[in-house]
């Protein structure tokens, strides 16, 4: 597997596997993998020759006010990991590589210490970025404004760095890939998105890298999500069709559950997100709760056949 840092790096590999007719899959990450980052990986290792994993936390996409500074970093770990599931290239670009304007502007005004470059401060100066709409505003982008933009932005960057033939997103995010779909068919750009289920603890806690943040009691209730969203599932199943009573069951069971502050509890239309009051078809139900200082997010989809 081969390290690289530079754009110029990834587009030299990138152009002499391309003269072999290589096929090439890619996985955009933030790194600090589990389980679920290295589910994507083994998928585009059997679904291309080649497979490209790009490591930034972006902070384009983190508020003033989120854990960009305190984002678990471990190069060395998941270098081995990557490599071990059969990885050809980490691409592991620096903030200044990505934003090259920005160089001469870390920390401006904001005195938040070496790994909080700008995050979405503005900039004296002025730059180019993807801007979502919509889409971007509700769910997880409500509480977190302009999220989504920071998000397209460096896909659509790290797509046209990597130029891979396949780009491999976790429904763990399924938002983000709402989203980036979008970004993908608006913007026409050539590459098809493969999806991957969301891979769970044994006792159903989604797999995060923000997992680690959570004390031993936070960790013990924090299951009550995903147990939350498959008892609204199995309700939905069993016939229930009201979005607003699902929410208020779910929210009841958060609460009962854990000590946490739930920041949202959305039952949506699966492909546009618009809120659905009576389920039919696809419906995504998503949520973000924190938990201390941690948020965490989950969701599950349900099929509704008729009525
Ligand atoms: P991140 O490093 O958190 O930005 O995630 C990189 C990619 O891994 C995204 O496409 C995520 O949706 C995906 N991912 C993160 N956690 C999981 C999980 N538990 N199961 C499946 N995919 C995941």
């Amino acid at each position: 597997m081969k390290i690289i840092k530079t754009k110029k790096g990834v587009q030299k590999e990138i152009a002499r596997l391309r003269r072999q007719g290589r096929s090439i899959g890619f996985v955009p990450t933030m790194g600090y993998f589990h389980e679920g980052h290295l589910s994507l990986m083994r998928q585009s290792v059997r679904e291309n020759d080649v497979t490209v994993v790009s490591l930034f936390v972006n902070p384009t996409q983190f508020g003033p006010k989120e854990d960009l500074a305190r984002y678990p970093r471990d190069l060395g770990r998941d270098s081995r990991m990557a490599r071990e599931v059969g990885v050809d290239i980490l691409f592991v670009p620096s903030i200044e590589e990505m934003y090259p304007e920005f160089e001469g502007t870390r920390d401006k005004g904001q005195g938040t210490g070496k790994a909080c470059a700008f995050g979405r401060v503005p900039c004296p100066m002025s730059r180019v970025t993807v801007k979502v709409g919509p889409i971007g505003d509700v769910l997880c982008g409500a509480s977190r404004p302009g999220h989504f933009d920071g998000v397209a932005t460096v896909v659509v960057k790290l797509l046209n760095i990597v130029t891979p033939d396949v780009m491999y997103l976790g429904e763990k995010d399924a938002q983000q890939v709402v989203v980036l779909k979008k970004v993908v068919k608006d913007m026409d750009l050539p590459v098809r998105i493969r999806t991957c289920p969301i891979f769970r603890e044994p006792d159903g806690l989604a797999m995060s890298s923000r997992n680690v943040y959570l004390s031993p009691t936070e960790r013990e209730e924090a299951v009550v999500l995903s147990r939350a969203l498959r008892e609204a599932a199995s309700r939905i199943r069993s016939g229930e069709r009201d979005g607003q009573r699902i929410i208020s069951e779910i929210k009841k069971l958060i609460l009962e559950g854990a000590h946490a502050s739930i920041d949202y509890v959305s039952v949506v239309d699966a492909v546009g997100l618009s809120p659905v009051r009576r389920i039919s078809g696809n419906v995504l139900i998503a949520l973000a709760a924190r938990f201390g200082k941690t948020r965490l997010i989950d969701n599950i989809t349900v099929k509704v056949h008729g009525q």
